[in-house]
């Protein structure tokens, strides 16, 4: 029998073993099994690979794979120019939601202050993420690879960085967030967007020294927090600033 050869390009390297990565590297089959199969007992997560070729040809998930057959497996933005055929990756949502799983909790704040809908509870079990994020269409970040292994997550993406302005810049750069993003309009804690509100709306609400301040004031609908320019909101600028010149 005559092993396989793969080759993992681009950031699916991140998750082979070192002395995997960037190289083509022999593979024993082990039975019959199915391209997408092979390539998450090797690591990556599917919903990270958006075009698969089997000998120059590109081919689906369900190919079934032969002895002796080359392998490439690509990310987005990461296949040769002009290649054509089948992707297994489909394009993200026309409208970027997210779902984050229970480790992403200082993440969730962050892409909700740059306006994304972003979903997150600190007990969501693994099956729930997973039909969630399919059954809404949202994005499932997470660093737990066994639930971006799982069938029903088709848009999903495992951010490598673990401090969570890190993993914002990471995201903002994977999914193009940065045009699309619109900052302070949704509610940090609860998701709901934010509706305007004057001085006296929100008089009682807020202590006397910042009605004496500030004359701009927003209100969220759903947990009734008051939000206004204060000094936290001039660290979230600088962040979202940072962004904007990666
Ligand atoms: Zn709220």
């Amino acid at each position: 029998m005559t092993p396989v050869t793969l080759r993992f390009h681009g950031p699916l390297n991140d998750f082979l073993a070192p002395e995997r990565r960037g190289v083509d590297f022999p593979h024993p089959l082990r039975g019959p099994c199915s391209v997408k199969d092979l390539i998450e007992s090797l690591g990556p997560p599917h919903p990270e690979v958006d075009r698969v070729l089997v000998d120059g040809q590109a081919v689906d998930f369900s190919h079934r794979v032969a002895d002796g057959q080359r392998i490439d497996v690509y990310p987005p933005g990461h296949a040769p120019e002009g290649m054509t055929g089948v992707r297994v990756g489909l394009p993200a949502p026309p409208e970027l939601r997210f779902l984050l799983d229970v480790g992403l909790g200082r993440l969730a704040p962050l892409l909700r202050m740059l306006g994304f809908d972003t979903v997150w509870r600190n007990d969501f079990a693994d099956d729930v993420l997973a039909r969630r994020s399919r059954d809404e269409q949202r994005i499932l970040l997470t660093r737990d690879l066994g639930v971006l292994k799982r069938s029903e997550v088709v848009h999903g993406y495992f951010p490598r960085e673990t401090d969570p302005s890190r993993q914002l810049s990471e995201v903002a750069r994977r999914y193009g967030l940065v045009p699309r993003m619109r900052p302070f309009t949704r509610c940090l804690s609860c998701n709901t967007p934010l509706a305007d509100a004057s001085p006296d709306e929100v008089r009682g609400r807020v202590p006397e020294r910042v009605l004496a301040t500030f004359s701009r004031f927003q209100h969220c609908p759903g947990c009734q927090r008051v939000f206004w320019a204060g000094s936290h909101h001039e660290r979230m600028r600088t962040l979202i600033d940072s962004l904007r010149e990666v």
